[in-house]
């Protein structure tokens, strides 16, 4: 079964962000727009199978997103609404929104309103395997195989790439490492993340002084490939 993809359309960086983490770790592919256009324009080109919407947006508004997405076709929206939003909330329903949410609101019950929506859409959770390339992850028995090969690697370092081979050619910025595993409670601080992949390297990699799966995006981040070489 393919992996999920949900797009989170969300002006508050901060809400976006910690969502974007909570879901990656749920075992999801997750990304994020801060404005409306950027949305609908990502909404295009990712094909989400379920659509995270703040109403208010700077720009296109929620709403207006709610519908364009509802004329493209079934695609499930799970909408973000404050409490005093709530004349918004029924237009939204109305405008063919599955769910909503009031903020302030938690991320495990915001996760499991996406899974009984994407239940009830598609049938089933998300897959507890991943594989790009060479790579075998099983996040259930938490095992990581290289070409079949059992990887022998720490916590953070199984997490960090179960991150990656959930998104093979996608820049992930220091901070958003940093992000998806201060999510899973390891304390860690932003040259860290630096470590890790280097630590990571070193047992992935053929050469770990010229990687071929971790790529670095000078002044950005990484890049994983999933075809190495
Ligand atoms: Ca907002």
């Amino acid at each position: 079964m393919e992996m999920q993809t949900i797009l989170v359309v969300e002006d508050e960086r901060e809400i976006a962000r910690m969502v974007q983490a909570y879901l990656i770790r749920e075992g999801y592919r997750v990304e994020v727009a801060f404005t409306g256009d950027d949305g609908w324009r990502l909404f295009q080109s990712l094909k989400p199978d379920l659509v995270i919407l703040d109403l208010m947006l700077p720009g296109v508004h929620g709403l207006e997103l709610a519908r364009r997405v509802r004329q493209e076709g079934n695609v499930p929206i799970i909408m973000l609404t404050a409490r005093a939003e709530e004349a918004d909330r029924v237009a939204g329903l109305e405008m063919g929104a599955d769910d909503y949410v009031t903020k302030p609101f938690s991320l495990r019950e915001l996760a499991a309103r996406v899974r009984a929506v994407l239940r009830r859409v598609e049938g089933g959770p998300p897959p507890q395997v991943l594989q790009a390339g060479p790579f075998h992850i099983d996040l259930a028995g938490r095992e990581a195989r290289l070409s079949g090969k059992l990887l022998d690697l720490t916590p953070t370092e199984f997490d960090l790439l179960a991150v990656f081979v959930r998104h093979p050619g996608r820049v992930f910025t220091r901070r958003e490492l940093l992000e998806v595993l201060q999510d899973r409670s390891y304390a860690t601080l932003p040259r860290t993340v630096d470590s890790h992949v280097k630590n990571l390297r070193r047992k992935i990699e053929p050469n770990p002084d010229e990687p071929s799966f971790i790529l670095t995006m000078h002044g950005v981040g990484y890049k994983f490939r999933a075809e190495g070489g």
